[in-house]
């Protein structure tokens, strides 16, 4: 499909009717902004659902990965009209979001290589739509710890009726993302952290030698730090299938749950593999019927106290 939407315009090619200049430009050694361009095309249908309607942080890299970068979240005066702004209460300046595929174009013409939505169901700031739990091996854990705990969190999720997926971030950890109803009792974000914080704690204390549920840093050492603080209103956490910055290309790869395992190598998944990887494993195909409210889940935790 990349062929046919791809155009040039006075020289300049264009990817979903976006111009993208300088488009031999390297962001990763040997992957060009046009590459960058042609790969959201390519993957946008499937990744457009996770971020709609969504305020939508962007990690630009206009010189590369290895350059200077920074994280945009407001939107900005003449951006794309293919991208969009969203207005959230408490913030006077209107937040970027992503509506549209052509937006995605939008974001690699800026350089932008990661894509880092909030948490909340489309144009309901206030109302979760997932959970996020990002689990941060320290440099020193084998990374079968990690695959370890993304299933010890699988199996309690389960217990308490959730249905969990599990992604790679592209980088060093895994996150267990849980996609959310929004139920009849509307549960807010402040009952959902405490929900998360109350689950990592209670697998924190059963191995306390393998995990911290504390920001410091100096807790860390050996252990993995169990991240329940993407589980908040302004949270974000990397989406999948979104590029990183980071060395290889690597992505945010959406694994089916046999796929965690040993042997499992988050640098395989590349911006050059993870879309055929995808078409092929069908990883997360039934997310969006897989949202749960989250009132039984809050109940059963209660009763287990
Ligand atoms: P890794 O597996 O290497 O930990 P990660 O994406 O989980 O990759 P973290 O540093 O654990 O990286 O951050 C988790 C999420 O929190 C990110 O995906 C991002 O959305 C958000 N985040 C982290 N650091 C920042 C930051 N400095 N500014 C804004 N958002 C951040
Ligand atoms: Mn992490
Ligand atoms: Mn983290």
């Amino acid at each position: 499909t990349s062929k046919k939407a791809t155009g040039e315009s006075g020289g300049k090619p264009e990817v979903m009717g976006v111009l993208i200049s300088h488009p031999e430009k390297e962001l990763w050694p040997g992957i060009s902004k046009l590459d960058l361009a042609h790969y959201y095309e390519e993957v946008g249908d499937w990744l457009l659902p996770h971020i709609k309607g969504i305020p939508c942080s962007i990690v630009r890299a206009p010189d590369g990965f290895k350059k200077e970068t920074f994280f945009q979240r407001h939107s900005m005066p003449g951006q794309s009209k293919m991208l969009d702004e969203i207005k959230v209460s408490g913030d006077r300046k209107p937040y970027v979001v992503i509506n549209r595929v052509e937006g995605l174009a939008a974001v690699a013409q800026l350089g932008g290589l990661e894509l880092h939505p909030w948490n909340c169901l489309p144009d309901q700031p206030d109302v979760p739509g997932r959970l996020v739990f990002d689990l941060d091996p320290d440099p020193g854990v084998d990374f079968s710890e990690v695959i370890a705990t993304a299933k010890l969190f699988k199996d309690w999720l389960e217990a308490l009726g959730l249905v969990p997926f599990c992604k790679t971030t592209g980088g060093k950890g895994l996150h267990v993302v849980v996609p959310l109803a929004p139920g009849k009792s509307k549960v807010g974000w402040p009952e959902t952290k405490d929900f998360c914080r109350e689950l990592c704690d209670r697998i924190a204390a059963d191995a306390p030698e393998k995990y911290v549920v504390n920001m410091a840093k100096a807790k860390r050492k050996g252990r993995i730090f169990l991240d329940y603080l993407r589980n908040d209103r302004m949270s974000t956490a990397v989406a999948p299938l979104s590029t990183r910055a980071r060395e290889g290309a690597t992505v945010a790869m959406p694994l089916n749950w046999p796929q965690v395992k040993a042997g499992l190598d988050p640098k395989k998944y590349t911006i050059e593999t993870a879309w055929a990887a995808l078409k092929k494993s069908k990883a997360w195909s039934d997310y969006a019927k897989s949202a749960k409210p989250l009132q039984t889940a809050l109940e059963r935790m209660k009763k287990s106290r």
